[in-house]
């Protein structure tokens, strides 16, 4: 439960082909995934060639039933897409955030695009000398920009989406789940070779309406039916007669991200037959039978909400400990917690969660949660149990130790924030003042996701990422990093100015 960690994007895209107003599914599909990005949101509709745009910086906002006519108005058409945002790419300043808000669209010889994206580019720096040449004035905001104006580019060159979408996938490195539209109205999305993050397809009960979200939940609340999850290299387009699905680049490996599983999706979502809280419930077994011995010492399960919570179940299932439902998250403070009075230094943590401590006092406490980033948050959870009169505290990890940045979307991007990428796990007990830190081992997270190791991406956990570039870019920098470089800034973005000096 690391405050600071957070997730690129969310996606979502309907078409509805008996030309009904697609905005309130746009709208809807977002809501579901603001999970995944609160930095800022968008919407943007087609209506007879015209695109339509809303842009706003913070978390989606309600909408009074009494506005929806005016919104109907601002956002005409059958075809939309939208998305949620936290930024992994350009500047994080407002005007920057607000620049860089999607979707985003190009426009060029009278062709014009719109795309939503979730991911992250590393070939960056490249792309954006070749985004220059091509669009004189292009100004970069964020990866998304990237991946439109090259779309675009080629779609002037080649004047047919499959072999401009075949391009970009040859020739972006890094994870790309897209969504988009054209001036003429064709409606698709697309994902990169490897299929870092996620996008899945559904359809309504009467089959008059198509979607792509980033995740099953963005299908489930309008109702839909999931279709399929898109596969790496698959570009899919909507006819009348529904989804069409073509393979434009087969050769490589699938990579899914594994922290998708123990972090950023919804536990009601699902990337394949298994939802993901039971996911999380298996890796919460997994830890009681990797330590069996601190379970034996242990009086009770405390669990960080809400990510905790599905691997607290599978820990009480295995060992039969008492789940203390003794913390609980403030349901309504849903923005990032700051402090008004410096007196107090567990604020941060009081601010989200409510953990009651006559029921922790004299106790034995096994803590699950799902990962150690910084490790500032943890830290300071152990200190406030302590401070609470737990007798021992033990941490349960689902994730295993992140020891490399990311390279995909996660806001992790340099070695120097993490504490495992020089940390051993004894080490890292010792600074966080715990009396264990136990991690899943990767080959039992790898067994609960039900994926086998090469379909999925575990750079991050073992320094092994699936993209050239990213490997060639993370051993560099790991390399610099132990000799005591400090990184200045996310290493995809300066990777070629250290390569320099
Ligand atoms: S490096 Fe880690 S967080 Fe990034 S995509 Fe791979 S598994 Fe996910």
């Amino acid at each position: 439960m690391e405050e600071q960690l957070k997730i690129a994007c969310g996606v979502f895209g309907a078409i509805d082909l008996q030309k009904q107003p697609v905005f309130p599914y746009i709208y809807w599909g977002l809501r579901a995934q603001n999970h995944r990005g609160h930095q800022s949101h968008g919407f943007l509709t087609y209506n007879n060639g015209k695109f339509h745009v809303y842009r706003r910086l913070d978390l989606v906002q309600k909408i009074k039933t009494n506005a929806l006519q005016e919104w109907f108005g601002r956002l005409p058409g059958h075809i939309g897409i939208g998305n949620v945002r936290y930024t992994t790419s350009g500047k994080t300043d407002e005007k920057s955030l607000i620049k860089g808000t999607q979707p985003v669209t190009a426009s060029k010889n009278g062709l014009k695009l719109a795309v939503s994206f979730n991911g992250n580019v590393v070939n960056t720096l490249q792309l954006k000398k070749e985004t220059m040449k091509e669009f004189p004035g292009f100004s970069y905001e964020c990866d998304a920009d990237l991946i439109c104006h090259k779309l675009l580019a080629e779609l002037t060159k080649a004047k047919d989406l499959v072999s401009a979408v075949k391009t970009c996938m040859q020739e972006i490195e890094g994870a790309f789940s897209v969504a988009g539209i054209t001036k003429d109205g064709e409606f698709f999305a697309f994902k990169d070779p490897y299929g870092i993050r996620p996008l899945c397809a559904g359809h309504s009960e009467d089959y008059s309406t198509y979607a792509f979200s980033s995740e099953t939940a963005g299908l489930d609340i309008n109702g839909f039916e999931r279709d399929f999850e898109i596969k790496p290299g698959e570009l899919i387009t909507v006819s009348k007669d529904g989804f069409k699905r073509e393979k434009l680049v087969n050769d490589r490996r699938k990579a899914f991200c594994a922290f998708e599983f123990a972090y950023f999706a919804r536990p009601d979502s699902r990337f394949d037959e298994k939802y993901v809280y039971e996911i999380r419930e298996e890796f919460g077994r997994n830890l009681v039978r990797e330590n069996s011995d601190i379970v034996k010492n242990g009086d009770m399960i405390l669990s960080l909400p809400e990510t905790g919570n599905d691997a607290a179940l599978g820990v009480h299932e295995e060992s039969g400990l008492r789940w203390e439902r003794a913390s609980r998250r403030h349901r309504y403070v849903t923005e990032r917690a700051f402090i008004l009075l410096n007196r107090e230094r567990y604020s941060t943590i009081d601010k989200k969660i409510n953990i009651l401590a006559p029921k922790v006092k004299g106790k034995r406490v096994i803590v699950t949660d799902d990962s150690i980033v910084r490790g500032d948050t943890t830290r300071v959870i152990v200190e406030k149990l302590r401070k609470m009169g737990a007798k021992k505290v033990y941490l349960f990890i689902t994730f295993p130790r992140i020891i490399g940045p990311c390279f995909y979307g996660i806001d992790m991007a340099t070695y120097g924030q993490l504490i495992g990428s020089k940390r051993s796990p004894k080490e890292i007990t010792r600074i966080i003042g715990a009396d264990a830190v136990c991690y899943q081992s990767i080959k039992s997270f790898i067994k609960a996701t039900g994926f086998n190791r090469d379909q999925l991406c575990l750079g991050c956990i073992t320094c092994k990422y699936p993209t050239p570039l990213a490997q060639k870019i993370a051993d560099e920098m790991k390399k610099k990093f132990l000799e005591g470089y400090e990184e200045t800034g996310r290493l995809y973005e300066i990777a070629e100015t250290v390569e320099k000096a």
